[in-house]
């Protein structure tokens, strides 16, 4: 099956000026037949999140749904219907984390059986997806022909689960890992979340399904690496979304070269930058970082 190359996508990258971008609210790329990344328009929210859609023989997964309630500003109800189409499958709606960026279009969603769409809340999120002993426990949910592992990652919010498609390679990685500042919480509880999905990186590689993308739930770095202003509803020359395992195994080194005390690192795709738990980003802007 010939699939897209998620580093060669020309994204929506939001406006100069809003009032006269002729963007569409979302776009959906295809990497192939049955998988799907969503980006939301930044000219509709300037969290601009990624969304995925993952498409088995018995199951449509929807892993987040975006910033946006409204579905006549952010129709992605409808745009996954279009993309599911005629195939007769369930859907189950699941979450990256509970920040309101990555599920207020859970509103359009409503009508599906209950049980279909993932409570937020760590405790909610392992009853959904069975996770014994969260966070080091796991668990996998298979969409028919298509086996996702589900890996607990508390500490940038302490709900927060990473999905792998072993099929495609595919890590989704939501905020804990993305090309820009990765917001941490609960330090301890982040580090040991990266050197958890570093260990299975390394077991799913040697069981002969490497991670060969990580696809995070934002961009907010430059090609050349500096950040974008928080709250930017602009951003002309993006860097790619996906990362790579290498960015993964750098990312635990320097944690374990940072050791208890929580320290802002800079990387070169990305920054880890510790904030206290009550606060909702870095101080020196206005909340972002959801
Ligand atoms: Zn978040
Ligand atoms: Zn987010």
């Amino acid at each position: 099956m010939r699939r897209r190359d998620l580093g060669g996508v020309r994204w929506i990258r939001g406006a100069p000026d809003c009032d006269h971008s002729v963007d569409p609210p979302l776009q959906a790329v295809a990497v192939d037949d049955d998988t799907f990344v969503i980006r939301q328009s930044k000219c509709v929210h300037f969290e601009a999140p990624f969304l995925c859609l993952l498409v088995g023989s018995e199951r449509a997964l929807l892993h987040d749904t975006g910033a946006t309630e409204d579905a006549e500003l952010f129709p992605i109800r409808r745009t996954v219907d279009e993309l599911i189409g005629a195939r007769q499958l369930e859907l189950t709606v699941t979450h990256s984390h509970g920040h309101g960026d990555h599920r207020a279009g859970d509103a359009q969603f409503a009508d599906l059986g209950s049980g279909s769409i993932a409570p937020i809340g760590a405790e909610g999120v392992a009853g959904f997806f069975g996770i014994q002993g969260w966070p080091e426990g796991g668990s996998v949910l298979d969409l028919g022909d298509r086996a996702v592992d589900v890996i607990p990652t508390p500490g940038h919010l302490d709900d927060h689960v990473a999905l792998f498609d072993r099929t495609r390679g595919l890590l989704l990685s939501g905020d804990t890992l993305l090309p820009g500042t990765l917001t941490v919480r609960d330090w301890n509880a982040y580090h040991e979340s990266i050197r958890r999905l570093a260990r299975f990186a390394r077991e799913t590689a040697s069981r002969g399904h490497p991670v060969r993308q990580i696809v995070g739930g934002h961009i907010e770095m430059s090609a050349s690496g500096e950040l974008y202003e928080l709250g930017t509803t602009y951003q002309p020359d993006e860097a790619p979304l996906p990362l790579s395992v290498e960015d993964l195994f750098s990312l635990e080194a320097a944690l374990e070269d940072a050791g208890k005390t929580p320290r802002r690192i800079t990387g070169d795709r990305f920054v880890v930058e510790p904030v206290a738990a009550s606060e909702n980003g870095p101080s020196r802007n206005r909340g972002r970082a959801e």
